[in-house]
């Protein structure tokens, strides 16, 4: 496999060559070989979804993300990753019902 990927590489260089110069034949099949390898794997991973994130149902818990900046309150109910989301160009603090909201009190 690779053996015959050289053999093709050196067959472009050559027969290109003869036509164009060797210096810019090789330079051309060395952008068509790293462009063809950059979008094989590219296409390769595009069917590669990521895998199912472990998620715990966490809707008991009264937790819910609060933006310090408008008030808008987003109620958590599975938790995927504990990174907050951002709201206003903030990040949302996390509360508790229950608890004081930290909003803004100006
Ligand atoms: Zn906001």
């Amino acid at each position: 496999m690779r053996l015959t990927g050289w053999v093709i590489v050196a067959a472009a260089v050559v027969v290109l060559g003869l036509f164009f110069g060797f210096f810019r034949a090789a330079l051309g099949v060395a952008m068509f070989a790293g462009i063809l390898i950059f979008g094989w794997s590219y296409w390769r991973n595009v069917g590669n979804y990521p895998p199912e994130p472990d998620v715990a149902d966490i809707s008991d818990y009264g937790l819910k993300y609060v933006c310090t900046m408008c008030g808008l309150e987003l109620k958590v109910e599975v938790a995927a990753r504990d990174k907050a989301p951002r709201h206003c160009a903030e990040e949302m603090v996390l509360v508790r019902t229950g608890g004081t909201p930290p909003l803004h009190s100006v």
